[in-house]
């Protein structure tokens, strides 16, 4: 199977030059040029496996240049190893009114762990498979949770470096404080004075900064990139939506071929989309619900067809969801339009003018599969409180957002099972859990916080939060954004 860019300019690649290219030449986002079909007996198999086995069943369908013994060996080595604190990797929590699919187990103790343990692995087995010699430096912008899951699925990997860069005031006193004492030889960490868009376009102009890549390609040095537009961070998760069917099949909540919804917080777009591939592959789903939170643009878009992310920028309580330019979007519309000449003009009037126009006729294929809500700061509060009331599980504030759009979409006469994504554990969101819940978070610091919250909740406190405790700080070099291009060439050359 090859792989395209969504704007055009093919170079055709196999899926691991993909994943160690990360971005297409021309700016695009790798797809692959048609989508793997699966029948009924194929979702009916995965059943009886294990989430490793369903994994590897899945990733052969996109991966096809690597053999089955690499991706067996690239899914173990991610997944396996006591790596996530729960045997089923991503559990489905089956409720009475809901389910809830927990991509939390990782040791990040968020969703991110599910793409980020694997990527590295099928990258380094990339370089070996393409004979590459660079070194590969991988640049991450981060609105929290990727740049820590990236730094742990990176650290100490042969052949590679990783930089992360997060918005100095943009993410939770946890995340900052798992990243900057992240360990590890080959890792830096850096503050930009800006917010996550910010961060997020210094990455990307310093991916299409010709000379300067160049100027590292001759000192043995190739740039890649961990953020969602990597082909290998979203292919990863189009097997937990594989997997939660098989599990609702294996509980006898369903039958083979029932359709089921999945609610999913949403920010870069990268979570949901992978749901869409496992529809069009052929995984029964009525609908995808994108849940955003008050950066809502995903909302207005999927209700107007007008991307417009000229609009004020606030930071909520679900930060990882704090984000106006959602980049896998660019995915969607390629697939929905196979028209890469038409999404390089859309992608152009954003980066020109902030907004582009679908047109009716595309917004109504995008709706036949997507519906759209979004809840405030308020709203999101609401919800944990009275979900733990009811179902007396402690939901994340970004869970949270997906579980109140979830119970909307129901409460309208939706029939079909529905899934709420849950992409973080309370823990690591626990000053706004606790709040919500009722509880005075006044003078605790974050260790006090969790052991709060650890008296409320049946899950113990993930291991690798409670051992920021005593970690040292490693990393406190803070940037202008304008200055993160230097910061690269310095890491670069750097032993
Ligand atoms: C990254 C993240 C999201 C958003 O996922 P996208 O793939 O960017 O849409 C939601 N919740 C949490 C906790 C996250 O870390």
């Amino acid at each position: 199977m090859k792989y395209i860019s969504t704007r055009g300019n093919n170079q055709n690649m196999t899926s691991a030059q993909a994943i160690i290219a990360g971005l297409a030449k021309d700016g695009g986002l790798f797809v692959p040029e048609s989508i793997p079909q699966v029948d009924m007996e194929f979702i009916q198999s995965l059943s009886d496996l294990s989430y490793q086995q369903r994994a590897v069943k899945v990733l052969s369908c996109f991966l096809t240049d690597y053999t089955q013994e690499e991706i067996t060996g690239c899914v173990e080595r991610a997944y396996g190893n006591g790596k996530f604190d729960d045997k089923a990797v991503a559990p489905l929590n089956i409720m009475d009114d809901l389910s809830v699919l927990e991509l939390w187990h990782g040791p990040t103790s968020a969703f991110k762990d599910m793409a980020l343990q694997l990527l590295p692995q099928l990258l380094s087995t990339a370089l070996k498979k393409t004979g590459e010699k660079n070194q590969v430096l991988i640049l991450v912008a981060t609105s929290g949770d990727t740049g820590k899951a990236a730094l742990e699925g990176f650290r100490d990997v042969d052949q590679t470096k990783i930089i992360v860069f997060y918005p100095e005031n943009g993410v939770s006193r946890i995340q900052r404080l798992q990243m900057v004492t992240q360990q590890g030889n080959n890792v830096a960490v850096t503050a930009v004075k800006g917010n996550f868009d910010d961060a997020q376009s210094g990455v990307k102009a310093i991916f299409s900064h010709k000379e300067f890549n160049e100027k590292l390609n001759e000192a043995g040095v190739s740039l890649s990139s961990a953020n969602s537009i990597n082909w290998g961070r979203l292919v990863p998760q189009i097997v937990y939506y594989f997997s939660a069917y098989a599990d609702l099949l294996k509980a006898g909540k369903i039958k083979a071929g029932d359709k089921i919804s999945f609610t999913v917080p949403t920010g870069n777009f990268g979570d949901i989309l992978a749901g869409y591939y496992a529809m069009r592959m052929g995984l029964p789903v009525a609908k995808l619900i994108c849940a955003s939170n008050t950066n809502n643009v995903l909302t207005d878009f999927l209700k107007t067809g007008v991307y417009d992310r000229n609009r004020d920028f606030y930071k909520t309580i679900s930060p990882s969801m704090d984000i106006l330019i959602s980049s896998n979007l660019e995915r969607l519309l390629y697939h929905v339009t196979d028209d890469a000449a038409q999404v390089a003009k859309w992608m152009q009037e954003l980066a020109e003018k902030g907004r582009y126009d679908v047109g009716a006729e595309v917004l109504a294929k995008i709706q036949a599969v997507f519906g759209c809500d979004w809840a405030d700061d308020a709203k999101t509060m609401d919800t944990i409180n009275e979900v733990y009331g009811k179902n007396h599980y402690i939901a994340d504030t970004h869970t949270a957002v997906a579980w109140r759009s979830a119970e909307d979409y129901m409460s309208q006469g939706h029939q079909e099972p529905m899934i709420v994504v849950s992409t973080a554990s309370p823990y690591k969101f626990n000053e706004s859990v606790l709040t919500a819940l009722g509880q005075s978070v006044d003078g605790l610091d974050e260790f006090q916080l969790l052991d709060k919250l650890q008296a409320m909740n049946s899950f113990p406190i993930p291991a690798g939060l409670a051992a920021l405790k005593d970690a040292q700080v490693r990393h406190s070099v803070v940037v202008e954004k304008t200055a993160m291009e230097k910061a690269v060439e310095a890491f670069a050359k750097a032993e």
